[in-house]
């Protein structure tokens, strides 16, 4: 459910009209719904609500915008983060230092002083010399570092090979049979208080199952980690849920992994973490563009947009496919190729799609596009870094800048001695 809806024949988000955005913004322009994200984050709460006291630390990659991240730290969220520069997103959104987990396979050692310096909550430990880093730095400090060890279940998410983690030859997690001699080794250092395990094996998972086998997986590694005397009172079981992309396509309700993880986990007697992303994001966000052109071609005419590749990657990185629909649908339909200005034949949004049928100057939107969208926005070719702008209800702000080719360009050098 979303907040982008068509009224009188024109799409709107929430109370504001698209063209109205366009107009005074420009485009190519990304559209937030607060509405939208507060709905997603209340109904992953309720849903997980079926499990006990769970902590949600929202997956910042997915949109780190700060205006997004302080809706969610209103509704009670910290933030998973992988990387200084996203913890510093957090920190300045007002999202609790405890409420902060750190994830990701390299991070430095000078990130990880400063997660300790932040007093954040928790440490996902990707390797044993990083837990051994990590207590060394922690006791320099005279502190304890609250820490996971992130394992690999070696399960197959039956997702986009580049967003699978949790199979044995991806790079995340420690592998689940080495996990309880790891956990011995680490659990005696001084400076480290590890307090259980997390795993995450994929984003836009579309079924439970590969979940489900990867938590009793983890619920079987608890059992054997207390048996050696361990203490555990934390489990991480990440994030990944996905979301339809395509009209008409189900995923699971929060609900639904509510319910078989409370099924799952019922004798645990640990602290559960989720780590979501995509689900709280991404239907709550479009790409808006206006047509440019409409090119003939061999086989369909290809529509030609002012957004591009470097605004929306996820179609060049991985044959994502994202809705078009027209702002002012005129009922009629073509077929269509949708491509950006990109000097790349990647730069494809869409080959052959029905879509409405729309001339040069018409804005259209991308939905879908809250998720992995902006923040994997780039300037290649020298095109302005997109902005983004959120909705609440009849009024609107822009929540980041279109950052001109100029002002990009102003921070390069050409040396002296070049001449
Ligand atoms: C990316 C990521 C997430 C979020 O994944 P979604 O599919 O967006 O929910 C959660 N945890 C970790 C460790 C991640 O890398």
């Amino acid at each position: 459910m979303d907040h982008f809806t068509l009224r009188s024949g024109e799409l709107y988000a929430e109370d504001v009209p698209l063209a109205r955005i366009a107009a005074e913004v420009g485009t190519p322009v990304y559209v937030y719904s607060r509405a939208t994200l507060e709905r997603h984050a209340r109904v992953f709460r309720d849903g997980l609500a079926a499990a006990g006291q769970v902590r949600l630390a929202y997956a910042i990659k997915a949109n780190p915008n700060l205006a997004v991240l302080r809706v969610l730290a209103n509704q009670g969220y910290g933030a998973d983060v992988v990387s200084a520069g996203e913890m510093a997103r957090a920190l300045a959104a007002g999202m609790p230092a405890a409420g902060i987990v750190f994830s990701g396979v390299g991070k430095s050692r000078a990130e990880l002083a400063k997660g300790l310096e932040a007093r954040i909550g928790q440490f996902n430990i990707e390797l044993e010399e990083e837990g051994r880093v990590l207590a060394a730095l922690a006791v320099a400090r005279g502190m304890r570092a609250d820490a996971v060890l992130r394992v690999n279940p070696d399960v197959d998410a039956g997702t986009h090979a580049k967003i699978s983690t949790g199979r044995k030859e991806n790079k995340f997690g420690v592998p689940i049979s080495e996990a309880p001699a790891m956990f011995d080794r680490l659990a005696d250092l001084d400076g480290l208080a590890l307090r259980g395990v997390a795993i995450h094996i994929g984003s836009q998972l579309q079924a439970l199952a590969p979940l489900e086998t990867a938590y009793r997986r983890i619920g079987r590694l608890v059992a054997e980690l207390r048996a050696a005397g361990h203490s555990i009172d934390r489990v991480d079981l990440g994030g990944g849920l996905g979301v339809p992309y395509r009209p008409g396509e189900e995923y699971p309700a929060p609900a639904a992994l509510g319910a078989m993880v409370a099924e799952v986990t019922r004798d645990w007697g640990v602290e559960l973490m989720f780590e979501p992303g995509r689900v709280i994001a991404g239907n709550a966000g479009v790409l808006l563009t206006q047509v440019i052109w409409v090119k003939p071609g061999v086989v369909h005419p290809y529509v030609i947009v002012d957004a591009a590749m470097n605004d929306l990657a996820r179609p060049a990185l991985y044959d994502a496919y994202h809705h078009f629909e027209a702002v002012r649908p005129c009922g009629r339909r073509m077929t269509a190729n949708i491509a950006g200005p990109v000097c790349e034949s990647g730069d494809t949004f869409a080959m052959g799609r029905e879509i409405d049928v729309v001339a040069s100057g018409d804005l259209a939107i991308f939905r879908t596009a809250g998720a992995y969208g902006a923040t994997m926005a780039s300037s290649y070719n020298s095109r302005p870094l997109v902005p983004e702008v959120m909705v609440d209800g009849d009024r609107y702000a822009v929540v980041a800048d279109r950052i001109a080719a100029e002002t990009i360009m102003d921070a390069e050098r050409v040396p002296e001695w070049l001449g």
